[in-house]
């Protein structure tokens, strides 16, 4: 059984087919889903999804792709659907929250200050509330890590992480998962395997980020989380270890990154 720690189910390309999309996962040995928001207005979408399906859970944050976009009444949004979500026990984390420095007009230093605010705000929150992070660290693992440091966040996951072994190593020590997805399937991603062969065993889970990052496979923007347990062979084959083990690993670990997934599981 196979907990994909990280599948956007409100993206149309999913919400569009959500029964045969749960079902086909299932039938694969996807035994949990979890959905992060992405702004304010999905924030509404990922809970009742939630709720739609047994085995699915959500976090409550804003995207860094949509800071652009937000303003200081979506933090405040935030903070009173979370503290009203306390209650709810499909409600399991902050996210999905970080740092996105990959386009020009993301890293400006207007956009970049904006980012870094709406980031540190959103960790304050989850750290008030004792939440761990669902964490977007594209072309930002340094920065990321060091808000986390500074903020005192010692849970959480690293979704689709690319950095160097010693950039996971600091991630870890500071008590994060590093999450694998579809990304590591091409030929070309051999950072990415060589994170997924050397790091601890206890340190990886596994996610699908569908409908984005496909593996090598499906279109782009057509992956779902069926795919997960042919994604998780690969790290499994990469290790020398057997499905079953990596799945069994791989399921305590996000337990142990998202408390509040055990009674779920
Ligand atoms: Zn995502």
């Amino acid at each position: 059984m196979w907990i994909d720690t990280h599948c956007h189910l409100n993206a149309p390309f999913l919400s569009g087919q959500l029964d045969s999309v749960m079902d086909q996962a299932q039938k694969r040995g996807v035994s949990h889903i979890v959905i992060p928001a992405i702004d304010k207005a999905s924030f509404a979408d990922v809970s009742r999804i939630a709720h739609q399906y047994p085995n699915c859970s959500y976090a409550l944050g804003i995207h860094p792709i949509y800071v652009p976009d937000a303003s200081e009444s979506d933090l405040a949004a935030l903070e009173n659907a979370v503290q009203a979500a306390m209650a709810d026990p499909r409600f399991v984390a902050i996210g999905e929250i970080g740092l996105d420095f990959y386009l020009p007009e993301r890293k400006t230093p207007d956009a970049k200050s904006k980012q870094e605010y709406f980031f540190a705000m959103q960790l304050k929150i989850a750290k008030r509330y004792d939440l761990p992070v669902l964490l977007h660290t594209l072309r930002s693992v340094d920065t990321v890590l060091s808000f986390l440091k500074r903020y005192g966040i010692k849970r959480g996951i690293a979704h689709a992480f690319n950095g160097s072994i010693q950039q996971a190593l600091g991630y870890i020590n500071q008590g994060l998962k590093i999450s694998f997805c579809g990304t590591l399937t091409y030929d070309r991603a051999q950072q990415r395997r060589k994170l997924a062969t050397e790091l601890p065993i206890e340190a990886i889970v596994v996610e699908t980020d569908s409908p984005d990052l496909p593996p090598y496979w499906k279109a782009k923007g057509e992956n779902s989380p069926t795919e997960l347990p042919q994604i998780a062979e690969m790290v499994a084959q990469l290790r020398d270890i057997t499905p079953e083990e990596l799945a069994k690993a791989t399921t305590q670990n996000a337990i142990s990154a998202i408390p509040r997934l055990k009674p779920l599981i």
